[in-house]
């Protein structure tokens, strides 16, 4: 058996996606043709109670071409040192947007108005302007953490008051939703443009969508067209994400415990010094100075499981769509077997 735990982008389409896949209407969705994208993007917003949405094919994109529209070159972005945006983006911040960052340091990921407002810069020529604030909800690198939405709400008000955007990188924030139970309208409504994965936990083979109003996503479809990312009969695969909205949002639940019962076991393991709280489906194993953890990941490797080192003694797994609890019960069994 083999268990792969590296990330929860592994996912194959079910037999039931696959059939919505082979029964999508399509057509040319630069020529806005493509039923099934409408549908998708339609829906999407509908959800969130936002005005327009933008189908892309990764979730790279969808933070690119929103920071791209956010943003002017001079201006500044704030976000979170552990972002997606800063750390796995390959520089596209600086590159596509010629925008200059400011790092924070949260809490697992997590930022708060207070932190915000001591870096929003006054106007002074000598400095950039404070442009756009970027959360990421549940935060990966946070191990999944995810964000009170009452410190959400602080940092929208502080947002209109700087005259600052404000951006959602949601790649996984229906994690956080099954969890907290917040409500979608509220999101759409704090954030001037959400992020969306489909092909994280939701078990999508491809793409995102952007969320935002009508005039931000019709700038957004231009930057995509830029970026290349025009895409033509795209319905076969928005109609895997549109399936996947509506029937792999709650399961996410079954994820979340597969990934708490990991890590209670790692927790109890000699060789590991500590596991960062499990809130959603990440599992985030610091292990103790004396193991290696590139060996630790190949023997794990041998024996079937696949998870990733994820920076200095840290390991990193996540659970998703394709786990079964057979795998997890194989992988705690060999977690103990690791001395
Ligand atoms: C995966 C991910 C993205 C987007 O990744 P793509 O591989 O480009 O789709 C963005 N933000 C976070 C937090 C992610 O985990």
């Amino acid at each position: 058996m083999i268990v792969d735990l590296r990330s929860d982008t592994v996912t194959k389409p079910t037999p039931q996606m696959l059939d919505a896949m082979f029964s999508a209407n399509v057509g040319d969705d630069v020529y806005e043709e493509d039923e099934s994208v409408n549908a998708l993007e339609r829906k999407a917003a509908a959800m969130f109670g936002m005005d327009d949405a933008l189908f892309c094919p990764s979730g790279t994109m969808t933070n690119q071409i929103a920071i791209k529209c956010h943003t002017a070159p001079m201006d500044e972005v704030i976000c979170d040192e552990s972002s997606h945006i800063y750390r796995y983006e390959t520089g596209g911040i600086a590159f596509n947007s010629g925008a200059s960052v400011k790092l924070l340091y949260g809490d697992r990921g997590r930022l708060t108005a207070e932190m915000i407002e001591k870096v929003i810069n006054p106007d002074d020529v000598c400095m950039p302007h404070s442009k756009l604030i970027v959360l990421e909800n549940t935060c990966n690198r946070g191990g999944g953490s995810y964000y009170d939405l009452d410190e959400i709400e602080s940092i929208y008000h502080l947002a209109r008051l700087k005259n600052c955007n404000l951006h959602l990188d949601g790649a996984r924030l229906f994690n956080a939703l099954v969890e907290t139970g917040d409500s979608m309208e509220r999101y759409g409504h704090f954030f001037d443009t959400i992020s969306i994965c489909l092909s994280k936990g939701l078990g999508a083979p491809v793409g995102s969508v952007l969320l935002g109003d009508i005039k931000t996503i019709r700038q957004a479809r231009r930057i995509r067209k830029v970026f290349g990312g025009g895409m033509r009969q795209a319905g076969f695969l928005a109609a895997a994400g549109s399936y996947a909205l509506d029937h792999h949002i709650d399961r996410l639940k079954t994820d979340h415990l597969h990934a708490r019962l990991l890590g209670e076991t790692l927790e109890k393991l000699s060789y590991a010094d500590k596991v960062l709280p499990v809130d959603t489906n990440i599992v985030i194993v610091k292990l103790q100075d004396d193991v290696n953890a590139d060996v630790y990941v190949e023997r794990m490797r041998d024996n079937g499981i696949l998870c990733s080192r994820f920076g200095e003694q840290l390991v990193r797994f996540v659970t998703h769509l394709d786990i079964t609890p057979e795998m997890i019960d194989h992988t705690i069994t060999v977690c103990k077997k690791l001395h």
